[in-house]
């Protein structure tokens, strides 16, 4: 029979996962000879044999992300070549450096089944050994420095494989065939204890792992160098350790992640529903925020003001080790940093910031390039949804119809930032950075743009950034830009990057329910509905604006949306509850002046600010210590049975649809003060809101006959008010669209940005 011969090139996720063994073994499988080889922009393979078993391995190919998880094909271009004479077998070429360097990188993955298997296997010769990885698990991204992904580009270049390890490495049947950070007890990394000076105090392996446990438990604090970067851990049934080390980090009132040994270990804790398990045992292993079971044994300073808990799984040997002593049920494992400052990765800068935190370093010698914070997700509409997204996820491109015909960098926003690349059809969105306020934060984001536009050869001439002109992102994106600068109004971006996330190109009504983002009118932004596609947005309506006393305070203190609201709709607030709010009379005068003169003054539509005003109307605090602490105290309160709304109205003014509240705000203090239970008026709250974009909805599909509503911005993390809307939306008939691989919150700026600055390069 006449042989034939195909030459096929596969981009996408296809290398440091163990493609070409698989191609490899497809190709044995099938009786054909050829080869395989990696090349920058991702891996070529060569195939020669039957046109029937060509066929096969081509169909296999397709759909290798069956037989191995990690595999992600973005595009296979397939041609058939001339046969060549002589050929014998099927090989693995080495890696071709040159050209344009694209091919993915892939994310740091959690411990597989069968490492975990063989880390308790006293007959493995990695019993016991804390970096146990293979092609379908362990470090990458984290551990990167430039491409292709072979171990000498990585930090694991420091460790010369002895024989065991390399015959493996090398043997095209082991499961860790060129797993790069391939490593053992012989010749791998190690662990050891360090004091708070960094002086060694025990370097044996097993001891160092109990050494640790026993001190976790005894009610000391913990530094242990992970995967992406430092853990601080302390005992999370030990209330009086976790206050300390609030108070040792700095940290407010936000709520610490947490992880235990097992599903059973955190079902003591949290239910954990099918959806929940299958998240928390997922390759990427984020911390998912799960419903408190009430009563439980967790220190109550964990999480207060919320009804859930932030769990995850272990997801290195090291971990693993850790959870299998006995006696620890639970850890507080939250980022080793100061305050708001970025995750430490490095061991001096560990010892050096952390040893007031600290009281023991839990350290390994091999060395964390990038940092990469744990993802957190949400299940939303019984969806698993980001509301950080890095490790596990990061760098793992969004694909787009549309092609970029220059390179792009999109700066984001000033708050959970991220930042993103395109390249061609490929957005890469960075880890999450954090608020850039901090100066520590900005220059880490500098460093973090340099690292990316390597490892992804980017060469942007288009920037793209925020609207709002005193952004730290959108003055840099100014200074560095090229040829084109483009600025973005924040809700738009918002709306664009569901579009971008579900590769949709057309028209849609787009609901934000944002904090803040600076308007085209210079009025700040945040209860929207926008009609926009990538090519352009018209504001189709918003909340009424009121007047937001302004100052740093504004997003911090509740009294300063209320006043602006009293004053706008001309209603009194009981004298007991402003008291209640703001007990200092003459800074509730000071305000009121402000808001009288106009001075020091923005106009806004937030309905960040709104939930603030209500929750404290609510009796439920007045102050956000941490970023949205009100509203998710309310969110926490909401009775779910409760299906009945506040009154609103829907007025047309300059053909612009305005949502005024005046009355459901009266409502609210009246409900108050009638002792009606603070779940109702919660609920009642949520569900108002639910409704008037409903009904925003209805008049703009009326207008616009478009029945696709896109839903973004950073109150859509409320999980009430995103099922209810949703909910409301889908039995009207509208096809709804909201972020799951991406926040919903800043977090998502710049993949918006990114795909409409895409489309207008396109334009010219
Ligand atoms: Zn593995
Ligand atoms: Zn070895
Ligand atoms: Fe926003």
């Amino acid at each position: 029979m006449q042989n034939i011969r195909k030459k096929i090139t596969v981009q996408g996720q296809v290398q440091g996962i163990g493609f070409r063994p698989h191609v490899f073994r497809l190709a044995a499988e099938y009786n054909l000879t050829g080869f395989v080889y990696n090349f920058t922009q991702g891996v070529i393979i060569e195939i020669q044999g039957s046109e029937e078993n060509a066929e096969k391995f081509i169909q296999r190919l397709k759909h290798a992300d069956k037989e191995k998880p990690l595999i992600k094909i973005i595009s296979m271009d397939i041609n058939n070549i001339a046969a060549v004479g002589d050929e014998h077998y099927f090989e693995i070429k080495h890696s071709q450096a040159k050209g344009t360097v694209s091919a993915e990188v892939t994310a740091d993955i959690a411990t597989c089944k069968d490492c975990l298997r063989e880390l308790f296997d006293k007959n493995d010769f990695r019993y016991r050994y804390p970096f146990i990885n293979c092609t379908n698990c362990g470090p990458r991204y984290s551990i990167i420095k430039t491409i292709p992904y072979d171990r000498p580009n990585t930090t694991m270049s420091a460790f010369a494989m002895c024989d065991k390890c390399k015959q493996q490495y090398e043997n095209v049947e082991d499961r860790r065939f060129h797993a790069q950070p391939v490593a053992c007890p012989v010749c791998g990394p190690k662990i050891y204890l360090c004091d708070t000076k960094g002086k060694i105090i025990e370097d044996d392996s097993n001891k160092v792992i109990s050494e640790t446990a026993r001190l976790l438990k005894e009610g000391k604090i913990a530094a242990i160098k992970g995967l992406g970067g430092f853990h601080l851990a302390c005992d999370a049934e030990n209330d009086e350790m976790v206050k300390q080390l609030r108070l040792r980090k700095m940290r407010d009132d936000k709520p610490f992640a947490m992880m235990a040994g097992s599903i059973e270990k955190i079902r003591r804790f949290a239910d954990v529903d099918e959806k929940a398990r299958e998240i928390l045992q997922s390759i990427e292993s984020p911390i998912v925020l799960l419903p408190k079971k009430e009563p439980n044994t967790i220190a109550r300073s964990i999480a207060t003001g919320v009804n859930t808990f932030g769990f995850m799984l272990p997801y290195t040997p090291l971990h693993h080790l850790i959870f299998a002593e006995k006696n620890i049920n639970a850890l507080v494992m939250t980022s080793g940093n100061i305050s708001d400052e970025p995750l430490i990765c490095k061991d001096d800068e560990a010892i050096k910031k952390l040893a007031e935190i600290a009281d023991v370093f839990l350290m390994h010698n091999r060395e964390i390039y990038r940092q990469v914070d744990d993802s957190v997700v949400n299940i939303i509409n019984n969806e698993p949804v980001l509301l950080r997204r890095s490790r596990g996820f990061v760098p793992q491109a969004f694909i787009s119809k549309i092609s970029a015909d220059a390179d792009i960098f999109a700066a984001g926003a000033d708050l959970k930032n991220t930042f993103c690349f395109v390249k061609k059809n490929r957005l890469i969105v960075s880890e999450h950075i954090g608020d850039m306020e901090d100066a520590s934060v900005y220059k880490h984001w500098l460093s973090s743009i340099e690292h990316l536009k390597n490892l992804l050869d980017v060469k942007p001439s288009i920037f793209v950034c925020d609207l709002h002109p005193n952004y730290f992102s959108s003055q840099y994106a100014k200074k560095a830009k090229k040829d084109k600068l483009i600025e973005v109004q924040h809700h738009w971006a918002h709306i664009a990057s569901v579009l971008a996330e579900h590769n949709i190109d057309e028209k849609v009504i787009g609901l934000v329910a944002d904090g803040t983002g600076y308007g085209t009118d210079g009025a700040i932004w945040g209860c929207e509905c926008l009609i926009a596609s990538l090519d352009e947005f018209v504001r189709f309506g918003h909340l009424a604006y009121y007047l937001l006393a302004g100052g740093d305070s504004a997003a911090k203190e509740a009294i300063r949306p209320i006043m602006g609201l009293m004053k706008k709709y001309n209603f009194a607030v009981p004298q007991e509850i402003l008291d209640e709010i703001e007990p200092d009379k003459e800074k509730r005068f000071a305000i009121q002046q402000q808001i009288e003169k106009n001075i020091n003054t923005v106009q806004t539509s937030s309905l960040g600010r709104l939930f603030d005003a209500a929750s404290a109307l609510c009796g439920l605090g007045s102050r956000n210590n941490f970023e949205a602490q009100l509203p998710m105290a309310l969110e926490a309160m909401a009775n779910k049975r409760v299906t009945e709304c506040y009154p609103f109205e829907l007025k047309k003014e300059n053909r612009i649809t305005i949502i005024e509240i005046g009355n459901m705000l009266e409502d609210i203090a009246a409900d108050r003060i009638g002792k009606v239970a603070k779940g109702v008026i919660s609920a009642k709250f949520h569900n108002t809101i639910a409704e008037f974009f409903l009904a925003l909805a209805r008049l703009a599909k009326k207008e616009t006959a478009i029945n696709t509503v896109a839903v973004s911005g950073g109150v859509f993390c409320n999980k009430f008010l995103s099922e209810r809307l949703t909910e409301l939306l889908q039995n009207d008939g509208f096809n709804v669209l909201s972020n799951r691989l991406l926040p919903a919150n800043d977090g998502g700026i710049s993949l918006g940005q990114a795909i409409i600055a895409a489309r207008t390069a396109k334009k010219g």
